[in-house]
């Protein structure tokens, strides 16, 4: 039998970060993952160059079911706090657009950065490393005088400790050793789950729409859509299996099973006035050429193709025809078949209830000892760093309590 402070599970961005800190406070750590690599999510994240936080944490860029349980641990370990980490260690990086924070060169400088700060602090890192039977140490089953708390075998050997951390994230991309795991320890401890889905993540289309995304697959155009009363001003990419950029991949954190999304395919215009003005300035010109002058050209073949107006010239349009073609453009009605689900997802939504669990510091409140942070927990962000600063700030809270 060992004993060790604090066994943390996982070590991806929440568990090494959770781990650097608590083992800086002078806790004995054991940080085990059963990957053959730490934090693989942070290496393939931001297309290989990590957006690690933004400038702009704020709250309505979460989602939980309870909209209050992250905003302690995201005002006491901020940005600002990690920012000043990476400034720390060297690492350059640079802002793509809306504060979005990215390393100027790899991705690996991030996990390199963690991985540091753990060896600096003597955490224990080992990987390859199953965990199994998990159980709470009765106080008549503790040795007298012991702290020790939980009790687990990992690769075989029988480990207990003070604290025990869950942080081994969510379900997506399971080729990267994601796991449900962390879902079935809090259900163990009977602490209730909401059914994860999946977030940040393109959509499938069927039926006679997914022609026109095959036809325009690789083309990008800057859309406003909506759903459920959320709106999200960014790119859309066509695919060959329907629709993705970052557009669909906020939207998609809302979208629902059978719900329509209403894409405005030319958000800074009024399409049906501009058409008005142009029939006059230019009435001879084509609806395809002048629709190709806004969009691309290969967008407005396909985009009218199917319909009556192709080979029309702006004068040809009736007051009711434009307005027909402008609602077309505006408010393109769409009801994706679903999603790539885990496969291609950035995050699960849904997870460990947060009201069972300390905002201060993600305790279990019924089971001193049992923490959770990162993305097990019901806490998922907009695309553009809010995951990681939530990784990051849900570690902090815990490594200051464990
Ligand atoms: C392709 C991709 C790109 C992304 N890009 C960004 C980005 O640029 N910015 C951003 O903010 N967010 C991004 N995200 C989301 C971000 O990666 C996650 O929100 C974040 O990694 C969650 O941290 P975590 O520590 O909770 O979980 P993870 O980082 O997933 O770590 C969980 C760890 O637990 C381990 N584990 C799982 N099951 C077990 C088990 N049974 N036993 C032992 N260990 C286990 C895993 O191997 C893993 O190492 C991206 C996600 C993906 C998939």
């Amino acid at each position: 039998m060992q004993q060790t402070d604090v066994i943390i599970i996982g070590a991806g961005a929440a568990g090494l970060m959770c781990a650097a800190q608590a083992a800086a406070r002078g806790r004995t750590v054991l940080l085990l993952d059963h990957a053959n690599k730490a934090g693989k999510k942070i290496l393939m994240s931001g297309g290989g160059r990590c957006n690690f936080t933004n400038y702009h944490i704020s709250f309505d860029r979460y989602l939980s079911h309870n909209p209050h349980f992250y905003k302690s641990a995201l005002k006491r370990y901020t940005q600002w706090d990690f920012i000043a980490l990476v400034e720390k260690h060297g690492i350059a990086y640079h802002e793509k657009k809306e504060g979005q924070l990215f390393c100027d060169n790899k991705a690996s400088a991030i996990l390199n950065m963690l991985l540091a700060e753990c060896a600096a602090n003597k955490v224990d890192l080992r990987l390859k490393t199953s965990v199994s039977a998990i159980k709470a140490i009765s106080k008549s089953g503790s040795e007298s005088g012991s702290n020790m708390r939980y009790q687990l075998k990992a690769n075989g050997e029988l480990w207990q400790c003070e604290s025990l951390v869950i942080a081994t994230g969510g379900p997506s991309i399971p080729t990267l050793g994601a796991t449900g795991f962390g879902y079935e320890v809090a259900k163990q401890f009977n602490l209730p789950v909401y059914e994860p889905t999946a977030g940040l993540v393109p959509f499938v289309i069927t039926g006679t729409q997914k022609a026109l995304c095959e036809e325009l697959s690789g083309t990008s155009l800057p859309v406003e859509v909506s759903c459920r009363s959320k709106i999200f001003s960014e790119d859309m990419l066509f695919t060959h299996r329907g629709l993705s950029g970052p557009a669909m991949l906020q939207i998609s954190s809302y979208w629902q099973p059978g719900d329509y999304l209403s894409i405005n395919l030319m958000p800074h215009m009024d399409v049906a006035q501009v058409l008005r003005q142009e029939q006059h300035l230019r009435p001879k010109l084509l609806l395809r050429n002048w629709l190709a002058e806004q969009s691309t050209q290969k967008f407005a073949e396909n985009w009218l193709a199917p319909t009556q107006w192709h080979s029309h010239a702006l004068a040809q349009l009736n007051g009711a025809a434009m307005d027909e073609i402008a609602h077309g453009l505006q408010q393109w009605q769409i009801k994706p078949a679903g999603t790539e689900g885990y496969r291609t997802a950035e995050v699960a939504l849904g997870g460990v209830d947060t009201d069972t669990l300390s905002s201060k510091t993600m305790e279990v409140k019924e089971h001193p000892g049992l923490y959770f942070i990162g993305e097990v927990v019901d806490v998922t962000g907009h695309l553009g760093g809010f995951n990681f600063q939530w990784a990051w700030s849900s570690a902090v809270a815990a490594a200051e309590s464990v």
